[in-house]
């Protein structure tokens, strides 16, 4: 049976040097997440919790360590091999949306499809939007530009995007960050609704009240 964790690590550091300063922002992590989990990543100010991510999510490499990604080591895979993983097993939501203010939600949503290697006929790469959009409840604004929506419609549509390359992993930093409390209760109950329908989430938070809609939290501390 195949039934490796989504995400394995074994005593990852990363240390950043800046002049004469080393700063050991993530150290000796071991980790497993398995399918299906839903998990806040918690901590202070400073611990370490961004840089996590980014070596989650491949945007950044460990010092030292090993890291499994849906049972691929990623340590070993050349840059190439790297960013198709990135596109084709991770779904990303930021803090900030980071959506394309001249661009149609759909449009938005569309765009991993754009660098996907199988490449989608126009029609297919609609439909998949579509049905994405729907999962957020927005197939009603399509075709409505950023500044057109709200802050939990715009963070909707990025999490649209987040999905529409049927990701292994869902990773969030802080997506409630810029939302008021009535429309971060929203957006967990899309993260909920998603995970109940077997999409495995890790998503960062310093806010006990959003971590208590996820299943399990992870401390940091200190890296
Ligand atoms: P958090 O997200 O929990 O607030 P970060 O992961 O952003 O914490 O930062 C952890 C530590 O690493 C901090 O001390 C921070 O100053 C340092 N740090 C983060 N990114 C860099 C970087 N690119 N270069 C140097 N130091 C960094
Ligand atoms: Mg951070």
């Amino acid at each position: 049976m195949d039934s490796h964790p989504v995400i394995r690590m074994e005593h990852l550091n990363k240390v950043y040097q800046t002049g004469e300063v080393a700063v050991h922002a993530v150290r000796e992590v071991s980790l497993k997440v398995e399918k299906g989990e839903f998990a806040a990543v918690m901590g202070a100010s400073g611990s370490g919790k961004s840089t996590l991510m980014n070596l989650i999510g491949c945007l950044d490499r460990p010092t030292s360590g090993s890291y499994w990604l849906d049972g691929e080591e990623v340590g070993t895979l050349s840059k190439s091999r790297l960013s198709r993983v990135r596109n084709q097993r991770l779904g990303f939501v930021f803090q900030g949306f980071n959506l394309l203010s001249r661009t149609s939600a759909l449009e938005n949503v569309e765009l991993p499809l754009l660098y996907s290697p199988h490449g989608h006929g126009g029609r297919e790469l609609r439909r998949r939007s579509l049905a994405a959009l729907e999962r957020v409840g927005l197939a009603d604004r399509a075709g409505h530009h950023p500044g057109q929506l709200s802050g939990g419609q715009q963070q909707r549509v990025a999490i649209a995007r987040a999905l529409v390359n049927e990701p292994a992993l869902l990773l969030a930093d802080e997506p409630t960050g810029n939302l008021d409390t009535r429309t971060s209760i929203e957006i967990m109950s899309i993260f909920q609704d998603l995970n109940r329908k077997g999409m495995t989430i890790l998503m960062v938070t310093h806010e006990p009240d959003i971590a208590r809609y996820c299943r399990r939290e992870i401390v940091m501390r200190d890296g």
